[in-house]
């Protein structure tokens, strides 16, 4: 079983990184697809922004029999109804998941990867079924900013690892 990571308005470099990241953390193989998105779907013109929910739903009906989890590297802005802006939108238990780089941006190359990695490794948790953790430095503490995805890891707790499925 693979995780399927697909990008649109991404760096290649960066593509490649998450994938070398998934691998890492979770310890499956990733393969790299394409999916064309229907133009300006989920664009809302005033906002500037894609409404995740809509592209989370567009790629759900993509499904690969090899296919583990299927995430979606997005470079341009989201955002949810009463947010504005999201980092990224899963389904709890499901397979899909959609994560923004836009808000992550950093000129230090390393420490704008750093982020891009623990935001996809927390989508993806989510899809292991896994809920926000608070215990120190575990990914899937919850950031709603920089500074909280800054201070937390790209790896899991004890206690979330646990959950997770091994390869
Ligand atoms: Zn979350
Ligand atoms: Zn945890």
């Amino acid at each position: 079983m693979f995780i399927y990571l697909v990008g649109y308005a991404v760096e290649k470099r960066l593509l490649i990184a998450v994938g070398k990241n998934i691998k890492e953390v979770f310890g499956f193989d990733v393969r790299f697809s394409h999916i064309n998105l229907p133009p300006s779907l989920g664009y809302d013109v005033q906002r500037k922004q894609y409404r995740a929910r809509d592209l989370l739903n567009y790629l759900s009906r993509i499904y690969y029999p090899d296919m583990l989890k299927l995430v979606g590297l997005f470079g341009f802005d989201m955002y949810e109804e009463g947010l504005n802006f999201v980092f990224g939108l899963s389904q709890l238990g499901g397979r899909h998941a959609v994560v923004s780089v836009y808000r992550l941006f950093d000129k230090r190359e390393k420490v704008f990867f750093e982020r891009v990695y623990k935001e996809v490794n927390h989508e993806l948790g989510h899809t292991f079924g896994l809920l926000h953790c608070k215990r120190p430095g575990c990914v899937m503490n919850f950031s709603n900013s920089l500074l909280e995805v800054d201070a937390k890891g790209k790896f899991f707790c004890e206690k979330c690892n646990k959950i997770l499925p091994k390869p």
